[in-house]
């Protein structure tokens, strides 16, 4: 299995990303349907390749009678971010002190599933906890999008047919299989679902019954989810009791050209260059080969990452992701912030605190739509306005400088 090329799109934050990443891939010609809402004409073609796919003429009928395209998804698989989220940014909504207060809490409430899993799969507790709440938010973001309807448009337009041809088959299966109610298959527009924003092909390869009741639920058991991201992470290569990497000091004038993530030498390799803990001890020898992670350079938080942090890049293919799901991890055991400040004047937001901007920006009579921590194009816009106003730069960037300027009127 490689999980990295079949299990490309989960997590919201980074969707749009793995979507263009692995837009080589597609290779099949597939026919230009007119850009009209009936399916119909398209489910016909489609139809014997799903009943060699396994996809019974029942669920078949039942799932693609009518269906209706719905072209936003098309436009989400076209949408080119403007707006690039720096790293520390995009850090400090994810691992904030809102999300380990949460991620403790569930640490706690499901102790019995996650000693399983453990057991079972090697996996710790922590590690689990942690790919849950950057996937789902522990369970509470979900996306809305239904599957069938998501899927079925995608696998009859846009870039990406063949590929999500095998994605509309595979959420099928799942249906005739009796995992999941219809109703209740619903996710992120580009077809990943549940507590863990599996795609439902790696729903098929993956998903695990862990509480026992027959189905593989991932929608409405968090135990079955966590049971199955544990099972995912082993199936990546992940190994037991070895750490996803350490922060590092580096030394001063050190070249990061060629080095990476995968460009993995032994720790006395990295220590003969002068890399050292970030309390400027030694590094531990048993961390094995391991590559340097510096997201922001040299003069942004460093890392010596082992295979583990690979396993979790697997999970959405980009590192910024697995930093997060590795930074969430150690403190739920308890850790602190990186030693290493992010190399910016003007350090990024936690959800409470974009929340409050929000608030601040309401106030003041903008119209952002719903305070929802999330700083959207509306919040952007309103953040642009007042920066101009008070004489800052006129970025859109939600940041500590503007929330404080906001603070004091
Ligand atoms: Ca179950």
């Amino acid at each position: 299995m490689t999980p990295s090329q079949s299990n490309p799109c989960t997590a919201a934050w980074v969707r749009t990303a793995c979507i263009s990443a692995v837009l080589a891939v597609s290779w099949l010609a597939p026919t230009a349907w007119a850009q009209s809402t009936d399916l119909s004409a398209c489910m016909a073609e489609l139809r014997p390749a799903a009943r060699s796919g396994k996809v019974s003429d029942a669920t078949w009928s039942r799932h693609t009678a009518g269906l209706q395209a719905d072209f936003s998804v098309i436009e989400k698989l076209n949408f080119q971010p403007e707006f690039r989220t720096a790293i520390w940014d995009y850090m400090s909504a994810l691992v904030d002190e809102e999300r380990v207060a949460d991620g403790k809490a569930r640490l706690t409430e499901h102790r019995q599933a996650l000693e399983r899993a453990e057991q079972r799969f090697g996996v710790d507790a922590a590690t689990v906890v942690a790919v849950w709440g950057v996937e789902s938010n522990f369970g509470q973001t979900f996306g809305k999008y239904p599957l069938v309807q998501a899927l079925g448009t995608l696998a009859c337009h846009g870039r990406r047919q063949s590929y999500f041809r095998g994605e509309f088959f595979s959420a099928l299966r799942i249906l005739q299989a009796g995992h999941i109610a219809p109703e209740r298959l619903v996710g992120s527009w580009a077809g990943a679902f549940g507590h863990t924003q599996f795609m439902p092909s790696t729903f098929e390869r993956l998903a695990v019954d862990f509480d026992g009741d027959g189905r593989a639920d991932l929608m409405d058991s968090s135990v079955d989810a966590l049971g199955s991201t544990a099972n995912f992470l082993a199936r990546a290569g992940w190994q037991s009791g070895l750490p996803w990497g350490i922060e590092v000091k580096l030394p001063a004038g050190i070249s990061l050209a060629g080095e990476g993530r995968r460009s993995k030498r032994l720790v006395a390799d990295w220590a003969a260059r002068g890399v050292r803990r970030v309390d400027g001890s030694a590094l531990p020898a048993s961390l094995g080969q391991v590559g340097l992670l510096a997201l922001a350079g040299a003069n942004g938080p460093a890392f010596l990452v082992t295979r583990n942090f690979d396993a979790l890049y697997s999970y959405n293919a980009a590192e910024s992701y697995g930093l997060a799901i590795a930074h969430l991890s150690d403190r739920l055991r308890g850790g602190g912030p990186f030693a290493t400040p992010w190399p910016t004047d003007d350090a990024g937001l936690s959800r409470a605190e974009r929340r409050e901007l929000q608030g601040l920006l309401v106030m003041r009579g903008h119209d952002i739509g719903p305070v929802d921590g999330m700083l959207g194009d509306k919040s952007r816009e309103a953040i642009r306005a007042e920066q101009q106003r008070l004489g800052m730069e006129a970025n859109g960037r939600g940041g500590q400088k503007v929330l404080k300027a906001l603070r004091g009127g």
